[in-house]
């Protein structure tokens, strides 16, 4: 066995763990691959182990990575940051953005979508559930009105929710980040959306994400090791 697919393993073993912690049943919360920064190669061991969506944050890594995997009809998942001017190209290769908070966003996103005369897009909205500690994500209170817009528009389908709280919080202080994000989550679909989606929990806090409702946990470190550093204008 590989690393990479021992990693895998041991992954889907901490799923299920927290799963039956939770009393929620086996399998309820699929697993995204977060391949940033990773080689093909990589994917390819993660993918031979089981592993069929992945997450990529930066679009010129992950077009490359796209072409050279076109053989295994992988699901890729956008969960970078989104700037305007990538929008389009962003709209057509991926299967599902996680990381809308304008509108304006969105509305390009599901044109873009339409004219390449794609099946909607999924999306999930991220909140920032961190206030001053975070750049990204619509404020919890501006989730509703931002929810209904996108709720509305043709060609992309809003699956749910999506958070990164601030990195070395304790489990309890993580759990609230969580359940916040759940809340709200209840209460778009009280307001009459169908939202199905709980995008939440990475490598160090998937276990408090899966108590408090994750349905999705984005994985990289604890699946294909420490990254290497980035440069910052790699986007
Ligand atoms: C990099 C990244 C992850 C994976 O984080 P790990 O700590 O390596 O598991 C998850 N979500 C987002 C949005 C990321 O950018």
């Amino acid at each position: 066995m590989t690393t990479i697919s021992a990693n895998w393993q041991a992954v889907k073993e901490r799923i299920a763990q927290a799963e039956a912690r939770a009393h929620r049943p086996v399998g309820s919360v699929a697993l995204l691959a977060v391949s940033k920064t990773w080689p093909s190669s990589s994917v390819r061991e993660a993918a031979a182990a089981g592993q069929r969506e992945f997450g990529e944050n930066y679009l010129q890594e992950a077009q490359a990575k796209m072409a050279e995997l076109a053989d295994l009809n992988l699901v890729w998942h956008f969960i970078g940051p989104l700037q305007s001017n990538k929008t389009t190209a962003i709209a057509r290769l991926f299967d599902w953005v996680h990381g809308v908070d304008r509108l304006k966003i969105a509305q390009r996103l599901s044109a873009a979508r339409g004219e390449a005369g794609l099946p909607p897009l999924q999306v999930c909205l991220q909140v920032n559930v961190s206030g001053e500690a975070s750049k990204s994500g619509v404020s919890p209170e501006a989730v509703p009105e931002l929810a209904a817009a996108v709720a509305q528009l043709p060609h992309v389908t809003l699956r749910g929710l999506m958070a990164i709280p601030e990195p070395d919080l304790d489990e309890a202080d993580a759990r609230e980040r969580f359940a916040q994000v759940r809340m709200l989550l209840e209460t778009l679909n009280q307001q009459g959306l169908t939202l199905d989606t709980l995008s939440m929990g990475m490598s160090d806090d998937l276990e408090a994400a899966i108590l408090e409702g994750a349905t999705l946990v984005r994985i990289g470190t604890a699946i294909f090791g420490y990254r290497p550093r980035k440069p910052a204008d790699a986007a």
